[in-house]
């Protein structure tokens, strides 16, 4: 699989596909055509290009929603899962939720499922409870359970976490959430590119995620919202696409998912989405889930070993595994790790509510995509070894 991926060529140990994976030759192809020999626009021409990219545009919409197991109408293209939560903050949020009403994050949430909601509260009154932690690092749901009440009128979480791996019990999710009827929203960034889904058998009402993190490109990503929440829900950025009908007397809006696709939209990036999920549904996530597990425990099990490494998270994390080298911080080690051609994450990874429950500024934290392997553990566990030399 690696050679299919050219940004891992020259052996390079690239352990930080939770914050943006490689692309394989096929997703870089797909957008060389659409931004070259294809290129036209979509929704307007009467020229036959312009049909021929309407129609890509909207195929890749069509292979996204049977990926997710959703409708095609109910998966709206954003720029990436980030604004796929402000949308849904600043569209139902704002029509929905108002004093008095009460939202249930958890602690281990990235910024992005934090902040949109905090800048809603702000404008609304809204508040906003934290769902603790189990001591191994997954959202406690039992906890959530004894929280929710009927003022919660959404949940947002984290499907799986992008700094422990925790995977969430989703259908339990949902059914706490359903249960004091809350809509809830998950977060799918690092889920999607690892577990199968189908929201429709999850029931979920909102589901975000970023094309970069599924081995697509950057610039697009999806919020998919069941389609009578969506139907309701106020258009958000005004321009063209998304209208009906425009005249000074008043203006009428498109139905979804065009309602919430103002302006000419990132039509390369849509096709190269596409063909991100032909190929991953090539391999099959259950082949990748499975592939990424086995390095997950391998590398877990080195670190285990070593008495001055404190491992974070649960054992069965989704491809990803946080840790400390005590004494060194996680920066000075990721930046001995580049000249071993290591690559990882050293930082906060914007979830500075849990660094602060976790007690650490930071952590180090090596991910991995289908394309790792062996060698990439052992590049990182020479490269341990190296800095231990170094801090003596
Ligand atoms: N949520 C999670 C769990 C993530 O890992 C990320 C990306 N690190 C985001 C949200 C935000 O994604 P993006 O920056 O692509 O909008």
């Amino acid at each position: 699989m690696r050679d299919d991926f050219p940004g891992l060529a020259n052996n390079w140990h690239y352990l930080d596909t939770a914050a943006t994976a490689q692309k394989p030759q096929a997703v870089i192809d797909a957008m060389v055509q659409a931004m070259g020999r294809d290129y036209a626009t979509v929704h307007r021409g009467v020229y036959a290009r312009s049909a021929e990219m309407t129609q890509a545009y909207e195929t890749a919409r069509r292979k996204v929603a049977e990926f997710i197991g959703g409708r095609e109408d109910e998966v709206v293209f954003t720029r990436g899962a980030t604004e796929a939560i402000n949308l849904v903050a600043q569209t139902w949020g704002l029509a929905n939720l108002k004093a008095g009403d009460r939202i249930l994050l958890s602690t281990l949430e990235h910024h992005s499922n934090i902040v949109p909601w905090q800048m809603l509260a702000a404008r609304t009154g809204v508040e906003i409870d934290v769902c603790p932690l189990t001591a191994d690092g997954r959202i406690d749901l039992d906890a959530a359970e004894a929280m929710l009440a009927p003022a919660h009128k959404l949940v947002a979480l984290a499907h799986v976490s992008n700094v422990l791996g925790s995977v969430l019990d989703a259908p339990r999710a949902v059914r706490l959430a359903h249960a004091v009827g809350a809509k809830i929203l998950l977060d799918g960034c690092q889920a999607v590119p690892r577990l199968a889904l189908d929201v429709a058998a999850l029931d979920c009402d909102f589901y975000a995620f970023s094309a970069h993190k599924l081995y697509g490109p950057t610039g697009i990503g999806v919020l998919w919202a069941r389609a009578d929440i969506l139907a309701a829900m106020p258009p958000w950025q005004g321009g063209g696409a998304m209208i009906d009908r425009v005249s000074f007397a008043g203006t009428t809006f498109a139905p979804p998912p065009q309602r919430f696709e103002a302006g000419t939209p990132a039509i390369v990036e849509a096709i190269a989405l596409g063909a991100a999920v032909d190929y991953v549904s090539a391999i099959g996530l259950t082949a990748i889930h499975a592939h990424e597990t086995a390095l997950v425990t391998a590398l877990r099990d080195e670190l285990r070993r070593m008495n001055d490494v404190t491992l974070f998270g649960p054992e069965d994390s989704a491809g990803i595994v946080s840790f400390a080298l005590e004494g060194v911080h996680p920066h000075d080690l990721g930046t001995i790790l580049d000249e071993e051609g290591v690559a990882i994450r050293a930082g906060h990874h914007c979830a500075q509510p849990l660094m602060e429950h976790l007690g650490v500024p930071a952590t180090a934290r090596a991910s991995f995509g289908l394309y790792s392997d062996d060698s990439d553990i052992a590049a990182l566990l020479r490269g341990i070894e190296r800095t231990r030399r170094i801090f003596g």
